[in-house]
């Protein structure tokens, strides 16, 4: 079985094709989807899918695109969702450098908020990095975020960057990109532990080869994982059941077989 550590199941892209594309994880051997919330509406859509789907869990939280649009009232609000049913993690939440969509401090505020709420209810954190993971880990260090440990999502940092994000207790999260002719990620991918690594789709973006360029889904994460496992030189079930290992550990999902 592979789990799909982060998708955005209610992204407009996929209207209200739910049953379908959980339906298609399932045939892929896809047993769990982490839905990721990125704003305060979303984070409760998030929940609400999970309650109606057995094999799909909940993370809630503001992306640093969106921070700007965060006042206290919406902190409140999103720590009020913490407690619900199968939210399994905080985020994502992080540091954008590469868009800049938000100021760069106020993105660090609420990513440091979003530390402390997860050690307050010892939640794993899912943490959004792009072209920050210098200043990305230094605040997880200086935070104490170990505590809580967590992903860092979608890893587009260096073999360095990706051994210091271990030690500091946090898992990389790996997806299509692994599979683009163009990119260093497959490298970084197969030099990370096995112990350590996670798999996922952030679909609908990044939809792997032969996929490129189109919308991505949960059921595609197969692609990503027979990728790695070839890199590895290590056959897809070794890599399935090592993965799929460290996400129950990581979010305390159900084994489910
Ligand atoms: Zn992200
Ligand atoms: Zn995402």
């Amino acid at each position: 079985m592979l789990i799909d550590t982060h998708a955005h199941l209610n992204f407009p892209q996929f209207k209200d094709e739910h049953e379908q594309l959980v339906q298609n994880a399932a045939l892929a051997g896809v047993g769990i989807i982490i839905n990721v919330g990125t704003n305060l509406d979303l984070s409760r859509l998030v929940i609400d899918m999970a309650a109606g789907h057995e094999q799909v869990f909940a993370t809630v939280g503001f992306h640093p695109h969106d921070v700007e649009k965060v006042d206290q009232p919406g902190l409140n609000d999103l720590e009020a969702l913490v407690g619900s049913e199968k939210v399994v993690g905080i985020g994502e939440t992080g540091l954008d450098f590469y868009r800049d969509y938000a100021p760069r401090d106020l993105q660090e505020e609420v990513f440091r908020w979003h530390i402390r709420l997860a050690k307050a209810c010892s939640l794993p954190l899912v943490i959004h990095s792009r072209g920050a993971e210098d200043r990305v880990l230094e605040i997880l260090g200086s935070e104490g975020a170990n505590v809580v440990g967590g992903v860092l999502h979608c890893f587009g940092g260096n073999i360095e960057q990706a051994s210091r994000g271990e030690e500091l207790g946090f898992y990389i999260g790996m997806g299509g990109t692994v599979t683009f002719k163009n990119s260093n990620s497959l490298s970084v991918a197969a030099a990370v532990t096995k112990e350590r690594l996670l798999l996922e789709t952030d679909c609908p973006y990044l939809a792997p080869v032969p996929f490129r360029g189109k919308r991505n889904e949960p059921a595609y994460v197969l692609h990503v994982a027979d990728a790695i496992a070839k890199k590895m030189g290590i056959s897809d079930k070794e890599l399935a059941e090592a993965t799929t290992l460290n996400a129950v550990r990581l979010f305390n999902l159900p084994n489910v077989k």
